[in-house]
């Protein structure tokens, strides 16, 4: 259906529609059941970009999407579980015409309805048709500068249609903000490309690190190395003293971590603690893959975190029974091993974001992409790397197998004596599901 005519079943506003819940996330009571605070939605699997490092490796739409009536229920449920914000992520959401009817249902419920787009394919149309719809913020994917945003997303010329998309966003009256992944092609331009997006009008700046699933785990060549974090921090350190007199908000992922001499200055905006909370896949955050794949968090897929299919079971079953989902909720201290275990942060963060550990190590619980750890590890006249193992399947979200090797940072010492110490992959946790795992087979 074309959008003109989707457009035409927008039903006109005769009043304000109703104000956004919280979407706030505090700590859980004593007991208290964990409900969604935020709901990510890949809307379609179609996408107009061929990124080298996508996690879902989009392109094509799933085989069995869900049809418009299917999206508007779960908007009903996503509600009725009490969700605050649905992003709309793909692929493309825009590649399919009914968004903006979800978009305005999210809002009518009472939901903050927000979008992230890579902009290829904007065009005024889709973007008056999304804010008349309704939608709040709308974020778009800047990787680098031109060379390097068009390698990454083998489409030329889609540098200059992102900054295009926001001009063509920001005059449809959106309020627009941007997200950059930080790899080995845009670490060093990251303070350059601040000067360029803050006159193109963005309110607020989402950085992440490139993680190791999807097209990323087959150019592993684009990962930062744990030892790069330290430079990386004191860049972000003045990253955030710019932003401030641009009066932009820096929002680093939960993928960027943890604690460090910088931790409060960078996410003091995100909780009240000034720091970052532990994991939130299946606690406050839920995803949904385009065919109705119930999963914990965005950025993670496969059998460790799909719960099951919405078709099947609904929402709300899922969310309180599907193991996959419950999994943060009840891991321990007892599941982190490597350096994590020992780290002093270890009972607050439990080994940070698992999108990042995960795909590297084949289980959660162990994270070398860490500021606190890069800094110990220098303390001790050390560094880490990651090593490629083992190769990736080339389905959605999977990942290859990295090892950890800590060595001397002084080159000499670490010809003269190799690795300090090797962690090597572990079990999934679908084959072991609690605890520290067991060291994987692998094809290496
Ligand atoms: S070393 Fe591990 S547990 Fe400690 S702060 Fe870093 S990611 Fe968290
Ligand atoms: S896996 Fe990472 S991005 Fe996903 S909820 Fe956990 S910390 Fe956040």
């Amino acid at each position: 259906m074309h959008l003109r005519d989707v457009r035409r079943r927008l039903p006109v506003l005769s009043e304000p529609l109703p104000p956004d819940r919280t979407r706030r996330i505090l700590p859980l009571a004593e007991g208290e059941a964990p409900t969604p605070k935020i709901a990510v939605w890949e809307f379609t699997l179609a996408c107009d970009q061929r990124c080298l490092c996508c996690g879902p490796r989009a392109g094509k739409a799933r085989a069995d999407e869900l049809t418009t009536d299917e999206c508007l229920k779960l908007v009903d449920e996503l509600a009725e579980l009490g969700v605050g914000e649905v992003t709309l992520i793909g692929g493309e959401a825009y590649l399919r015409a009914d968004f903006i009817l979800i978009i305005r249902a999210i809002r009518e419920r009472g939901m903050t309805s927000t979008l992230t787009t890579g902009g290829y394919g904007m065009t005024r149309e889709r973007a008056e048709a999304m804010v008349e719809a309704g939608v709040q913020s709308v974020s778009v994917s800047v990787d680098g500068l031109g060379p390097e945003h068009d390698r990454l997303r083998a489409r030329p010329g889609s540098w200059s249609r992102a900054f295009q998309a926001m001009r063509l966003l920001r005059e449809a009256g959106a309020k627009i903000s941007a997200n950059t992944q930080i790899n080995r092609l845009t670490i060093d331009p990251l303070e350059e490309l601040l000067e360029l997006l803050a006159p193109a009008g963005i309110h607020a700046w989402q950085v992440q690190v490139t993680v190791a699933h999807g097209g990323a785990a087959d150019h592993h060549e684009l990962l930062l190395q744990p030892y790069m974090y330290l430079d990386l921090f004191r860049t972000l350190d003045r990253i955030a003293d710019r932003c401030e007199e641009l009066k932009i908000t820096l929002t680093p992922a939960n993928s960027l971590g943890y604690f460090g001499p910088y931790a409060y200055k960078l996410r003091r905006r995100q909780s009240r603690a000034g720091h970052y909370l532990g994991c939130q896949a299946g606690i406050a955050g839920v995803a949904i893959e385009s065919d109705g794949a119930i999963k914990n968090c965005p950025s993670l897929g496969g059998r460790n975190n799909v719960g099951g299919s919405w078709r099947e079971h609904g929402l709300r079953a899922i969310w309180e029974r599907a193991p996959e989902l419950g999994y943060m909720r009840k891991r321990t201290e007892a599941e982190l091993w490597g350096y994590c275990a020992e780290c002093y942060y270890a009972e607050l963060c439990k080994g940070g974001c698992t999108s990042v550990s995960e795909p590297l190590l084949g289980r959660p619980g162990n994270n070398p992409m860490c500021h606190h750890r890069a800094l110990e590890m220098d303390k001790l006249g050390l560094r880490e790397r990651i090593e490629w193992v083992s190769p990736s399947s080339g389905e959605p979200f999977d990942n290859s197998l990295f090892r950890v090797i800590r060595e001397h940072r002084d080159p000499k010492l670490r010809a003269e004596h190799g690795p300090v110490q090797i962690d090597e992959p572990r079990t999934a946790r679908a084959d072991e599901p609690f605890g520290p795992g067991s060291p994987a087979v692998t094809d290496a």
